[in-house]
């Protein structure tokens, strides 16, 4: 092929641009992105020789190497991984995903420049790190199983060139032309640092090489320097298999980064052995937060496997249930075979056994965190929504789970979230069941009229504002005996069995007084409500709306709405507070005056819950007309 010459995409000379005139400490990191993606290749290139044995024809002994020349100011990374042909060249050298790009310029403006180097690995785009510390890249490579070689170069003004080559083995080699200033990454001590500290689990020996050693160099500095280049800078150890007390902290960070490429700190970290019918160790880590799949809809989900210290896969998720896909780490098992292919392991009975021994281990370190309240409160703001599914598709750990889950509530300040035994134990000795309110925001939850009786009699209601928790609220059933009743919901009563039945007498008292003014509501809302009655949960507002006993809750009407079941529109009740001086006096109004003003009750009632009115213009005009009379 001759020589061609591409331009960059626009969007990575934008962020060529940025990496090269960006003036930040950590250019260092270069090196862990270029070795961290000679592993990759070499994983691959294991992997893929499994099935395609004439890809291994040559026998290879993995390694890496950093072979330097200190006169021609050069730093080559080569691995004997899976090498790329022109097309792979130009793919994963000329272009990213665009939304890729795009997420990575707008998380940069938001952190500062600061935050590049970091971001580099977790955009996919650790390759061009290589420019922090170079003005020339020349990658020569050549794919396990054909015979050509092909070169990529560039000096980063604005293309780059791909030509035929040779290589007598498979695989890459990264050469980087060092700028003036950064000749420090050409000695032994400097990048022997730099491989202890980013990347001494890479479970490929890593070779220095000095290439170009001075003509004139003694005797002893010869043999000194060729015993310690005999030597691998890395220990290789795969940190799962080590015990956890010989295993620095740092360490597991820098292991957490290169598997996640997140530029956080893990939140916690998790190293576990499974034993008894499967054994396996793991390495789990909470990542701080959810960014980077808010970010990056296409970023891998679930554990990375390992079988015999062979990857297979990075993106394993059925090694988790759903609602722990935000755990990342890794999992080594000798107990699969080798020959695994993903659908396999979907439904592999060791697999399910591996799965059900993390979410156990993962639950109860979370009921270990339990016991430091800031520490799980963090996490819960980060994770809780997710959890929160687990009580719904997990019957077999439910229980469990809904002790994990914490909420608000209309006693509580806000902010402050209480676990379901919290609430529990602070139950007056006549509530028997636990209350819970569903709405959109946590005000409106607060300010609920539905709420009011129940917390002047001394009881607290839980505070669903969650999307997913009306969801939920169908699969929480009870806690601790108590049954979940939603305050918003069919007829509920509060108070001792005395005061509970003075409350009824009392409301079908009031209902009779009533029963005229009822019947005119009925009938004007005839299609907005399916009932008007006496409440027992008010207190200071005049109405409200609740839905009937068996409603269901509201998203999931709109679900099945979706899935074009046949959910007719429920129409709810309206509750009146018969002691409220408002329905006193409009209840003893003339006909003509009821049939006018019934509209606004119903509104009010509306307003009061935070949804919209059914007639803004007429309900503000009414306002306007009452502010008049100030
Ligand atoms: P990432 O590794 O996060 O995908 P990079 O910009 O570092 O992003 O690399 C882009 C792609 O180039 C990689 O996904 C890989 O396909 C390819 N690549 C990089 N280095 C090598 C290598 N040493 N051997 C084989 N392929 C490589």
């Amino acid at each position: 092929m001759e020589t061609k010459t591409n331009s960059f995409k626009a969007e990575i000379a934008q962020m060529l641009d940025l990496v090269v005139n960006s003036l930040y400490s950590k250019k260092e990191i270069f090196l862990r992105e270029l070795v961290s993606n000679a592993s990759d290749a070499i994983d691959r290139a294991k992997y893929l020789g499994l099935t395609q044995k004439e890809i291994l024809a040559d026998n290879p002994e993995w390694k890496i190497s950093i072979s330097v020349d200190k006169t021609a100011q050069t730093l080559m990374i080569s691995d004997n991984g899976i090498g790329m042909d022109a097309e792979d060249l130009e793919n994963n050298l000329g272009t990213i995903a665009s939304s890729g790009t795009k997420a990575f310029r707008e998380i940069l403006k938001e952190k500062g420049e600061g935050a590049l180097p970091e971001l580099i690995g977790q955009f996919g785009v650790g390759f061009y790190a290589a420019f922090m510390v170079a003005d020339k890249v020349r990658v020569l490579s050549r794919k396990r199983g054909s015979e050509n070689a092909f070169v990529w170069e560039s000096d980063l003004k604005g293309s780059y060139t791909i030509a035929d080559a040779e290589r007598d083995e498979p695989g890459t080699s990264i050469m980087l032309h060092l700028c003036e200033d950064q000749k420090e990454y050409l000695d032994y001590w400097r990048v022997s640092e730099l491989i202890k500290k980013y990347s001494d689990f890479i479970a490929y020996p890593i070779y220095y090489k000095d290439i170009n050693p001075p003509s004139d160099e003694k005797k002893e500095d010869k043999k000194y320097r060729e015993e310690r280049e005999s030597k691998p800078l890395n220990t290789m150890v795969a940190l799962w298999k080590r015990n956890k007390k010989d295993v620095k902290d740092e360490e597991y960070v820098e292991f957490y980064k290169h598997l996640t490429h997140d530029y956080d700190e893990p939140f916690d970290t998790i190293p576990f052995s499974g034993e008894g019918q499967v054994e396996f160790k793991a390495l789990l880590f909470i990542p701080k937060k959810a960014t980077i799949e808010l970010f990056m809809p296409q970023q891998k989900k679930g554990l990375s496997l390992y079988v015999r210290n062979v990857f297979i896969g990075d993106d394993m998720e059925m090694l988790l249930p759903q609602y722990f896909r935000f755990v990342k780490g890794v999992v080594d098992s000798s107990d699969l075979p080798l020959n695994v292919s993903r659908e396999m392991l979907q439904d592999d009975a060791i697999i399910q056994k591996i799965k059900s021994a993390i979410t156990s281990k993962l639950i109860s370190t979370l009921e270990s965190m339990k016991k430091d309240a800031e520490k799980y409160n963090t996490f819960f703001k980060s994770f809780g929504t997710i959890l929160k599914e687990g009580v719904h598709s997990d019957w077999q750990n439910a229980d469990r789970l809904k002790k994990l889950l914490k909420y608000s509530t209309a006693k509580s300040e806000p902010g402050k979230l209480v676990f379901f035994e919290d609430y529990v134990k602070d139950m007056p000795s006549s509530q028997k069941d636990i209350y819970y309110i569903i709405a959109e925001r946590e005000e409106d939850a607060r300010r609920a009229p539905q709420i009011e009786k129940a917390i002047k009699a001394g009881y607290d209601v839980l505070l669903f504002t969650d999307p997913v928790d009306d969801y939920l609220s169908e699969s929480l059933r009870e806690f601790e005996g108590k049954k979940f009743v939603d305050i918003g919901k069919g007829e509920v009563a509060f108070g001792t069995e005395d005061e509970q039945k003075a409350a009824k007498k009392e409301s079908e008292k009031a209902a009779k007084e009533l029963k005229k003014f009822i019947e005119a509501i009925k009938k004007k809302l005839e299609k907005n409500i399916s009932d008007v009655r006496v409440s027992t949960r008010l207190e200071d507002s005049p109405c409200c709306l609740v839905a009937n006993e068996h409603a269901l809750p509201p998203s999931m009407a709109r679900m099945m709405r979706a899935m074009n079941e046949n959910v007719p529109e429920e129409k709810r009740i309206l509750e009146l507070n018969a002691a409220h001086p408002l329905i006193q006096k409009l209840s003893r109004l003339s006909d003509a005056e009821i049939e006018e003003n019934i509209p606004f009750l119903y509104d009010m009632a509306l307003v009061a819950e935070g949804s919209p009115v059914t007639d803004g213009a007429s309900f503000s005009k009414k306002i306007a007309e009452i502010m008049l009379k100030i």
